[in-house]
């Protein structure tokens, strides 16, 4: 018996998740072993990134601060707590998505990291964003948008989403910056609200005949 395309789903999706988090588990090994750059010299813990290996949405922010250092997981300090109450406000938890950030290693003291640093870890980013394939990629702060669109603004960019490649990019503040700046609060969750409508309208975008296409593929495996 042939079973039909629609019979068919739950099996595509599922050998799709298992070979994205086998991707990444064998990222996360190289990241751990990296020394590309110097900031492998002072790390505690390198951060590759966690969350769904299958995401719609994918965070990326500029890198790990001590307590992400000191764990080996994203966002995890203070401003990682305000990233989990955003998500909750839009009915998501960590687990709906993926969070990673621009370098893997923590810059000492927190220094912003330099254009080298961001070059060398530059591939780690590029892989996961082409093997979890986010609908959308939201940048927190001025180095993720500059990876996408060098030399803008975020007081300018953000809550303004863009086609980038076949994803759309969204770039709001760092969610540190409300910290810094409590003025900043109400303008993070305003953009945040938008998340649903523009992952909404980015999957309705991917149900087009390229995506038709890549699962028919897919389902030719099982033929
Ligand atoms: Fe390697 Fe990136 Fe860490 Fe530098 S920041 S050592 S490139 S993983």
């Amino acid at each position: 018996m042939k079973l039909g395309l629609f019979d068919l789903r739950p099996l595509l999706a599922s050998t799709l998740q298992w070979e994205a988090m086998s991707g990444l588990e064998d990222l996360e090994r190289r990241v751990h072993a990296c020394e590309a750059c110097a900031l492998v010299k002072k790390r505690t813990n390198a951060v590759p990134g966690e969350g769904s290996p299958t995401a719609d949405l994918m965070f990326v922010g500029e890198g790990p601060g001590f307590y992400e250092d000191r764990d080996g997981r994203p966002f995890v300090g203070p401003a990682g707590r305000f990233l989990e109450e955003l998500l909750a406000s839009i009915g998501l938890t960590r687990s709906d998505v993926y969070i990673t950030n621009m370098v893997k290693c923590r810059p000492p003291n927190n220094r912003d990291p330099l254009p080298g640093e961001i070059e060398a870890c530059r591939p780690f980013l590029d892989e996961q964003m082409e093997t979890i394939s986010p609908k959308v990629i939201v940048t927190l702060g001025r180095y993720s948008l500059e990876k996408f669109f060098p030399g803008e603004l975020i007081s300018r960019a953000h809550g303004s989403p863009r086609p980038w490649m076949n994803m759309t990019l969204y770039p709001i503040y760092h969610p540190a910056a409300a910290l810094h700046n409590p003025k900043l609060r109400p303008t993070i969750m305003d953009d945040f609200s938008r998340l649903p409508s523009l992952v909404e309208s980015a999957t309705g975008r991917d149900t087009g005949p390229a995506a038709v296409t890549e699962e028919t593929r897919q389902l030719d495996l099982f033929e």
